[in-house]
Parts: C-alpha cells; sequence; structure tokens
C-alpha cells in the first residue's frame, strides 16, 4: 500500500474519552493489519453541535442512553475525541470510476472506529486520512444530511443499504464551490467492503492478501460459500454468485422504487449488496427512464434505465478480480451471469407487489411495460402514480379519474385501468380492498424527492434542524399517512428542476 503524501497531515493521535462508557468494540476488519487499514487520528473540528440522530439505530449499537445531551457523545461523533476501546483506521481499495481504471483510492475521508454489535461505524467528513489524495478529507453539512435521509429513508423501504447513526455540524469553513460548513455523519453497517476493495489487491498482484480478504468476506458474511466445498465447488465462485445475486436483488429495488444512484463506480458497490456511499442520488419526480441524476456525469453512463447492465459490468469487474483464486473461468462466467436471471426475477417480484400481486407471473409484464411506457410519455410522477393507483384498486372504478388525471393520454390511462382491472379479475369489495391494502404496503407515499432535501438543508444552513426531524420521522415511515405533512408527498415545486447535485461534496 502506497499512502499519499497527505499522511504528514494526518494529526496526531488525541486523547481517549473517558466520559463514554467502554463499550464493546470489536476490531475485526482493522485486525486484518496493515495491508488492508492505516491507523489514523480524526482531525477536530471546532465547536461542534448535533444536527441529526437516529434513536433505534443508537439503542441497537448500545449506545448509552440519552445520547443526545451527552456532550462526550457529540466529541466521539465529530471525531474530537476517541472513544475508549475502539481503534480508528482508513482502509485502502481501487475502484474503476465512469469505467475507466482509477488505480487506488481507499477511504479518503471515512475514519472507521471498528464495530459494535457486529456493526462497523465509521465517521464520513473526520478529517484527512493517507488516501485522501487532493481532497480536504471534509463533508459539507448539504451532503451529510442527504446521505442520512436518504440511508433511513431507504432503509424503511425495505431496500438494503448502509444505515446512518447522526449528524454533527461545524461552523469550520468548507470550500466547495462555495463556502459551506463542515459536518460529519455517523454511518453503520455490516461492512463497508467494496467491490473495489478485492480489485485493489488484484491488481497489485496481491494475491495472498486477495485470499485473506475473500475469506474474511466468507467468514464473516457468507458462511455458506463454503458448503459443498468437497463436491469440487469452489467458495470463491459461490461468493461471487451470491453477491451476484444480492447486487441484482438490490438494483431491482431501487428501479422499484424510482431510485438513481448518481456514481455507480466499482469504489461505491458494497460487497454485500447495500446501498452505499449517497452522493449525487435521487429519486425520480416525472418518469424519464434516461434521467441522469449527476450533473458530473455528461456522457450519462449512470442514467436510471443504464443501472441494472452497469450493476453488471460492476459485477464482472468484481468477478475479473476474484480470477486468481478461482481455477475455472466458466465458473466464474457461469456465477456472472446469474445476474441475467437474478435481475429479472427480482424485478418481476418487486412490480408484482407494486400491482398488489403476491407473486410474479408473466401475464403482469405486459401491464407493467404498458404503465411505465405511458409513464415515460406523459411524463408523470413516478411515486405518486403508484401511490394513486394503490387507492383507486380500492374500487376500480373507472369514473374515479384520481389515476387518469395524472396523464395527458386519457384514454391510454383508461386503457392501463381496464387492464388492471381485468388482470385482477376480481369483483368483490372485500378482494378489491385487499389487493389495495397490499400495494400501499409496497408503493410507498413519501420518497426523499430532491427538494424535500433542499428545504431540509436551507433551514439546517440557518441552523434549525427541525424540518430535517419531521422528514426524518416521515421518511422513517414512508407508506403511512402523515397529516401534518400532506405537501411533502406532493409534485415537485418548479424549482426542483433548478437543483444541481453533482459530485461535490
Ligand atoms: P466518491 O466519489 O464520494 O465515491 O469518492 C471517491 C474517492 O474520493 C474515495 O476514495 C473518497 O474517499 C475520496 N473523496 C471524496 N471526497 C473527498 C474529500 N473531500 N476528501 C478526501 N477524499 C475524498
Ligand atoms: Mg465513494
Amino acid at each position: 500500500m502506497t499512502p499519499s503524501s497527505t499522511a504528514n497531515r494526518v494529526s496526531a493521535p488525541h486523547p481517549q474519552n473517558t466520559n463514554v462508557p467502554e463499550l464493546a468494540w470489536k476490531q475485526r476488519y482493522a485486525s486484518l493489519g496493515p495491508d488492508f487499514v492505516v491507523a489514523l487520528s480524526p482531525t477536530p473540528l471546532p465547536e461542534p453541535y448535533w444536527v441529526a440522530r437516529n434513536r433505534p439505530l443508537a439503542s441497537a449499537l448500545g449506545l448509552p442512553q440519552p445520547w443526545g445531551s451527552n456532550d462526550a457523545l457529540l466529541q466521539t461523533f465529530t471525531g474530537n475525541t476517541a472513544p475508549a476501546g475502539a481503534a480508528q483506521s482508513a482502509s485502502v481499495y481501487s475502484g474503476h470510476q465512469f469505467g475507466v481504471w482509477a488505480g487506488q483510492l481507499g477511504d479518503g475521508r471515512a475514519c472507521s472506529l471498528g464495530e459494535l454489535q457486529g456493526l462497523e461505524v465509521q465517521l464520513k467528513g473526520a478529517g484527512p486520512t493517507p488516501f485522501s489524495r487532493r481532497g480536504d478529507g471534509r463533508a459539507v453539512l448539504r451532503s451529510s444530511i442527504r446521505e442520512f435521509l436518504c440511508s433511513e429513508a431507504m432503509h424503511a423501504l425495505g431496500v438494503p443499504t448502509t444505515r446512518a447513526l447522526c449528524i454533527t455540524g461545524s461552523d469550520a469553513p468548507v470550500w466547495r464551490e462555495e463556502r459551506e460548513t463542515a459536518a460529519v455523519v455517523t454511518r453503520v453497517a455490516q461492512s463497508f467492503v467494496r467491490f473495489g476493495h478485492f480489485e485493489h489487491f488484484s491488481h497489485g498482484q496481491q494475491h495472498g492478501k486477495l485470499k485473506t480478504l475473500a475469506d474474511y468476506v466468507i467468514d464473516h458474511f457468507y458462511p455458506t460459500c463454503r458448503e459443498h466445498v468437497g463436491d469440487g465447488a469452489q467458495p470463491y465462485v459461490a461468493l461471487l454468485a451470491q453477491v451476484t445475486q444480492r447486487t441484482a436483488e438490490m438494483v431491482a429495488h431501487w428501479q422499484s422504487v424510482g431510485f438513481c444512484h448518481g456514481v455507480m463506480n466499482t469504489d461505491n458497490m458494497s460487497i454485500l449488496g447495500l446501498t452505499l456511499d449517497y452522493g449525487p442520488f435521487q429519486f425520480l419526480d416525472a418518469y424519464d427512464p434516461a434521467h441522469i441524476c449527476n450533473h458530473s456525469d455528461t456522457q450519462g453512463r449512470y442514467a436510471f434505465y443504464k443501472q441494472p447492465n452497469v450493476a453488471y459490468w460492476n459485477l464482472y469487474c468484481l468477478g475479473q478480480a476474484l480470477m486468481p483464486l478461482i481455477d475455472d473461468q466458466e465458473q466464474a462466467i457461469a456465477a456472472l451471469e446469474t445476474f441475467k436471471t437474478h435481475y429479472p426475477q427480482a424485478l418481476a417480484t418487486r412490480f408484482a407487489a407494486k400491482l398488489g400481486f403476491s407473486q410474479a407471473h408473466d401475464t403482469q409484464r405486459p401491464l407493467i411495460e404498458m404503465a411505465l411506457k405511458l409513464m415515460a410519455q406523459d411524463r408523470v410522477d413516478f411515486t405518486i402514480f403508484w401511490r394513486h393507483l394503490s387507492h383507486w384498486a380500492a374500487g376500480m372504478d373507472l369514473a374515479d379519474a384520481r389515476v387518469r388525471d395524472l396523464f395527458m393520454d386519457r384514454a391510454g390511462a383508461d386503457a392501463l385501468l381496464q387492464a388492471f382491472r381485468a388482470l385482477h379479475a376480481q369483483d368483490d369489495t372485500d378482494a378489491r380492498a385487499a389487493v389495495s391494502t397490499r400495494m400501499l404496503r409496497a408503493n410507498p407515499k413519501y420518497v426523499l424527492r430532491n427538494h424535500l432535501g433542499e428545504l431540509a438543508i436551507r433551514a439546517a444552513k440557518a441552523k434549525d434542524f427541525s424540518v430535517l426531524q419531521a422528514l426524518q420521522t416521515v421518511l422513517e415511515d414512508p407508506f403511512d399517512e402523515h397529516p401534518d405533512h400532506e405537501a411533502w408527498a406532493g409534485f415537485a415545486p418548479d424549482w426542483a428542476a433548478g437543483i444541481e447535485i453533482s459530485c461535490s461534496s
């Protein structure tokens, strides 16, 4: 590993915080050794304050309550003091960015404290690491709020994701396109290992380390890969197959809720199939399959409709990286090719649920295609369409215009509703009510639209965190009604189209 010259900017170890009760930190990943992680100390931020907290996750981690009034924890999650028993480290990885091999990257602004209750805890934005390259190691308040809210929104939607524990802020300036202020978002996952970690050791011809990493991931997260090994099955092929399946399911889930990941580089792909690295993401407003949510993605490599193919491409990068451990290339290719069955199956299952069916069936496909084509043609709001359809399903009455009114093509909308009704083929009210209830559990009323995040950010910049808190509460419960926040379930306002989200975070 060759840390860049920024290493000399990493601050000296600071004293441990004795006011935080000693928690049972483990260092499973860090114990792989100095080829995998570099010990470091976060760079303190002046006069930190709480911006957001996630109480249930704090309880799950065993943090002392009430933690909001605990100044020691505020300092800890800003990176100003080291919690007793925790280590602090950054990991090395590499990756393909926008389709091009980018070489070594690594945690340039994430500092891992180790694992609590089987969950790794990382401070993102806690200052430079040996992998910061030309970056400042910081995260701004704006992007930290987006990551915090979206992680928890995705979790509540049931999408596999890293979680967010808290945000602390400081008035210390951070320069992006303009002067902003610093924040640290603490994120949590079973593991933050990325495809890029494998690519790193493979490209560096460090095949022993590659095996150590693969064994670590299998032993901790994919133990079934060791089954049947005596029959000639290969654990690393099994790993590739299982990661392929999880990735297919994750992307199918994204597509079913209209979530667009802005930077699907291999260094942002979780080996556990978790949504990872919330930068320029977006939930679609109007349905446009070609939508590009990242203003830095000038070629549209990560346009919404391309994301399943990108996932498949990224899996091939992982497969390539694992080849030194795999004897039989055909087996590796076979594992990767399962994407072509897993992905459509996963997508069909998701859309079946959105349509109110308990199982996917081929007869649903024309209806799904019809709905998506019509929505694309009329640029209908993705979330609102599915939610309105869920309510409409309770009566399936063509005189009820709430879905039709979303479309300019009224005849097309009527044909769609008739096809939906024909497919359900239920006349009695109870059965229709049951369909509607199922659909209301599959089609959220609330998603983190760009403009909602923006409202929380604007208020937070003025030190008003109430919008953020209210939005957090609503997004934690996205399938239910929140009468006080009806407007957040409405169409995006015109100014939303002007929000530019880039890689700058
Ligand atoms: P991302 O585009 O956020 O996935 O980041 C790509 C790489 O750049 C990773 O190695 C990050 O750790 C690093 N990086 C991003 N922003 C910063 C920053 N402000 N300071 C240091 N490294 C950064
Ligand atoms: Mg990243």
